[in-house]
């Protein structure tokens, strides 16, 4: 497991890359937004975990993520914020962030975000799921629509491919908190939506498409 640390605060960097060493990740650390970006374009197959402070010289968090989405480096990103305003929680959702952190944070909370992040599906399933002309494959993580690539963070392929495992029923919430969420996660009640909704955007379907709303209670994937 190979860990990018953006952060500028070379103190933090530094703790940070010795805790996560210990316990078995290769961290690299780059302290510039605009570097940073350059490194993950480059090298974008060689990090299994981004970690990204939101406060950086040259180019912030959050503009690193949406560049990196629309490139479609799908790498999980992990926010380290020292906001806590719901308003930027969500840019940074939509901006393509699969969780977040609001410092100061505990090094138990962050590995346990990371281990949550780095969760891969297991090698001894290698079907196929299908469902309409959406294909999923849990094993490489691949996601196609009509034969088209469809890019997800981490996050959103957990999303689809938990609807994809439970077609026709009505999924609530929780459901999808329990499932895809770190057991301590405590942010704000309307993360799945976020998350549905940007999900519906790269699939292409609005709130009448495939993922249907469920008023009150979550979501139905029509099989
Ligand atoms: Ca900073």
């Amino acid at each position: 497991m190979k860990i990018l640390l953006v952060e500028d605060e070379q103190k933090l960097a530094t703790a940070l890359k010795r805790g996560l060493e210990l316990q078995g990740y290769a961290v690299d650390i780059v302290g510039d937004g605009k570097k940073a970006l350059t490194r993950i374009s480059l090298h974008r197959s060689d990090y299994d975990i981004v970690i990204l402070d939101l406060m950086l010289p040259s180019m912030d968090g959050l503009e690193i993520c949406k560049q990196m989405r629309a490139e479609d480096i799908t790498v999980p990103v992990l926010v380290l914020t020292a906001r806590a305003e719901t308003d930027n929680k969500v840019k940074l959702l939509l901006s393509g962030a699969d969780d977040y952190l609001v410092k100061p944070f505990s090094f138990a909370e962050l590995s346990a975000r990371l281990r949550a992040l780095s969760r891969r599906p297991t090698e001894s399933v290698p079907e196929v799921l299908r469902s309409d002309d959406i294909e999923l494959n849990p094993v490489t993580r691949r996601v196609t629509r009509d034969g088209h690539s469809v890019p997800l963070t981490l996050k959103e392929f957990g999303l689809l491919e938990y609807f994809m495992r439970n077609p026709d029923k009505v999924v609530s919430r929780e459901d999808l908190l329990s499932h895809l969420w770190d057991f301590n996660y405590v942010g704000f009640s309307n993360v799945v939506d976020v998350h549905v909704k940007n999900l519906r955007r790269k699939l292409g379907g609005g709130d009448t498409g495939l993922l249907e709303t469920v008023r009150g209670i979550g979501y139905r994937l029509r099989a």
